[in-house]
């Protein structure tokens, strides 16, 4: 089709003006956020795939290769066995609700069993599924408390989730204790590794979290947060590749005769985007993503103990939780100055998630700005 010059060129404008408006990774000012600016080979990628509809694979047999590589490509992180399967979801949401929409058909149970520091799809969950959660008070180092957890467990419980790098702190629950408990008991275990999925493994020394430990049943892991690539992917594995039955149902008019999981048509963009990502970076060039995320977050940490401010808790992964008495009026300030930082106000702090777009130089700019904001608040 031709397109009309004008018109376009009228709409592209509009289009600029609202984008204008947004704030932007590449600048450097968004530090609350577990997204990022897409690796650069994404962008191109996702393009070529616009019209391409992976509900409907039989018609897109290249594409859906594609995506059964690139779930290959992922399951190595986390150990999957051979029994083991993956599917594209849209995020750590959908990744969520397909876990317990698993654990409930198997086990017909209607409570969940989560940690306090559970993602608030959870929230979801409950209000979709008809689930009744059950949360688990943390540790002072804000992780599940192990020990309260036998408690709370019955022969209505659909699923235990353990988090695998939380949304407020980036901390990981005892996973291994959790797996443990779940074998012993026969409970579905779901991890939440929407954030930490492609930031753990990476690390020296991590602790076991994945497929590695028995008890584990599912897994999801997020490409649009550390996986450094376009919004909406993630990855949801399961154990056993014949509990995908329990969520797929005959489908007709399509070219499959059934279809598993929650969305129908679904775009080949995202899973072109985190493909070529992967084949770029390979897992040396996450490692090189995780490392400099790391280092960049031990030097925030130091820079914001040197104006007089101090963390919630030693941060795990590339996340840090600075403690204030009044962080809405500091995050108040923050956006005035054009910086967008975390509202963490139920731990009466803020929340910096160093992404790759967060880098020294950006905090160099930012820590002035943060110091001069606290003191006129009297934080320090
Ligand atoms: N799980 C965790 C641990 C998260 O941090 C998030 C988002 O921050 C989610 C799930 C939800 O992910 P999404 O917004 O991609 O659906």
């Amino acid at each position: 089709m031709i397109l009309d010059k004008d018109k376009t060129s009228k709409i592209l404008k509009q289009l600029e003006e609202h984008k204008n408006r947004d704030y932007t990774f590449s600048s450097g000012r968004i530090l609350g956020s577990m997204c990022t600016e897409p690796h650069p080979i994404a962008r191109e990628a996702y393009l070529k795939f616009l019209d391409v509809n992976l509900g409907d694979p039989g018609l897109f047999p290249g594409s859906k290769e594609m995506e059964t590589k690139l779930i290959e490509f992922t399951s190595k992180l986390f150990h999957t066995p051979k029994t083991a399967s993956g599917i594209s979801v849209s995020g750590g949401t959908e990744g969520n609700i397909t876990a317990v929409w698993i654990a409930k058909q198997i086990t017909g149970g209607k409570e969940l069993i989560i940690p306090k520091h559970a993602h608030f799809s959870f929230q979801k969950i409950a209000s979709l599924m008809d689930i009744k959660l059950v949360p688990v008070d943390l540790t002072s180092e804000y992780t599940i408390d192990i020990n309260s957890i036998r408690k709370y467990i019955n022969s209505n419980t659909a699923a235990i989730v353990g988090v695998a790098g939380s949304t407020d702190l980036g901390v990981i629950d005892p996973i291994s204790e959790l797996s443990e408990i779940c074998l012993e008991e026969q409970i579905f275990l779901h991890i939440d590794a929407a954030f930490g999925g492609f930031v753990i493994p990476f690390l020296e020394n991590h602790p076991s979290f994945d497929f590695s430990l028995s008890g584990v049943s599912s897994l999801s892991v997020d490409f649009h947060k550390m996986g450094y690539s376009a919004i909406p992917l993630g990855i949801f594995f399961i154990r056993d590749k014949k509990w995908l039955d329990e969520i797929s149902v005959e489908s007709t008019c399509i070219s499959i005769k059934r279809q598993s999981g929650l969305l129908g048509t679904r775009s080949a963009g995202p899973i072109a985007a985190a493909y070529a990502v992967t084949q770029y970076l390979g897992y040396k060039g996450y490692k090189k993503v995780v490392e400099q995320c790391m280092e960049t977050t031990r030097y925030a940490e130091e820079k914001i103990n040197s104006i007089g401010l101090s963390l919630i808790r030693e941060p795990v992964l590339n996340i840090l939780g600075v403690k204030l008495r009044k962080p809405s009026k500091v995050i108040e300030l923050l956006s005035k100055k054009g910086w967008k930082v975390g509202d963490m106000k139920h731990l009466s702090g803020i929340r910096i998630v160093v992404m790759p777009h967060v880098t020294k130089k950006v905090i160099d700019e930012f820590i002035p700005v943060l110091e001069e904001v606290c003191l006129e608040v009297e934080e320090i």
